[in-house]
């Protein structure tokens, strides 16, 4: 390939990496949602019938964004359109409870930093993907992170190949049964000090899979994760941004 055709290519496809991952918000992306603090109309629970994945309560009307997969059918259900979707991709939380949205308290939902987290990973941070019966939408997306438009290389945040190596274990799909112990092997061959992350819906609370004959989140109940990252899939800079969050990255 000649000079001027590396050139014209390059113009053709201007600028591919996101030059601020912080800031950057992806066009037709179903994100955070908002909701509004009007009144619902008398014995209305159109949105509830609506949810695939018993995310949404209402009295007052909250998301489990732990729950939701997003799919905008609580949107298309509520006469009195409280529901919003954002584009906005940062979300997420360290507690299960902070996944919770409500009217005005949707800023809840960000990742707060942690200055433990900080201190012992923010220079450099190894993680391993185990995909526990994930659809590979999830797998995907966090494949993305390393890709030329995300590059969290540029963080210090590495993928590495053995449980060994990682300091973090990131964790998708619902947990069937038959990875649960690759799952525990995974996990029990990582060093100290080490954490798990939950990515994407199925992960965090089983998704549309929960209490499926196949899933065993006993896995759960031994180890919290540390991060919960929503979505699904989660998107490149919803996971990218809650991990730089925990960091205390600026
Ligand atoms: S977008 Fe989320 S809360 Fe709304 S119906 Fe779908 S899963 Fe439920
Ligand atoms: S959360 Fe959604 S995209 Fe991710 S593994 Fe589950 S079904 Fe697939």
């Amino acid at each position: 390939m000649s000079i001027f055709h590396a050139l014209r290519v390059r113009v053709a496809q201007g600028t591919q990496f996101v030059a601020d991952v912080r800031t950057a918000i992806p066009t037709g992306f179903r994100g955070r949602p908002e909701i509004k603090s009007t009144a619902c109309g008398p014995d209305c629970e159109a949105c509830v019938a609506a949810c695939p994945t018993a995310a949404i309560k209402i009295d007052p009307v909250s998301i489990d964004l732990g729950r939701c997969v997003f799919c905008n059918e609580c949107v298309a259900a509520c006469p009195e359109a409280k529901i919003e979707f954002t584009a906005q991709p940062r979300m997420g939380g360290t507690s299960r409870e902070d996944l919770v949205i409500t009217a005005g308290a949707e800023e809840r939902t960000r990742v707060r930093a942690s200055e433990a987290f900080a201190k012992i990973f923010g220079r450099s941070l190894k993680l391993r993907q185990v995909s526990a019966g994930g659809c590979n939408g999830c797998e995907l997306e966090l494949g993305a992170i390393a890709n030329v438009n995300f590059d969290i290389q540029r963080y210090g945040i590495e993928w590495v190949a053995s449980p060994r190596h990682a300091d973090g274990l990131v964790l998708s799909g619902t947990l069937t049964r038959t990875m649960r112990d690759a799952v525990r092997l995974a996990w029990d061959a990582m060093p100290e000090p080490r954490f798990l992350i939950a990515v994407g819906a199925c992960a965090i609370s089983g998704g549309l899979y929960d209490g499926a004959s196949g899933v065993d989140r006993s896995f759960l109940d031994d180890v919290t994760p540390a991060l919960y990252v929503p979505g699904c899939p989660a998107h490149p800079l919803t996971v990218v941004n809650a991990i730089l969050d925990l960091l205390g990255v600026a």
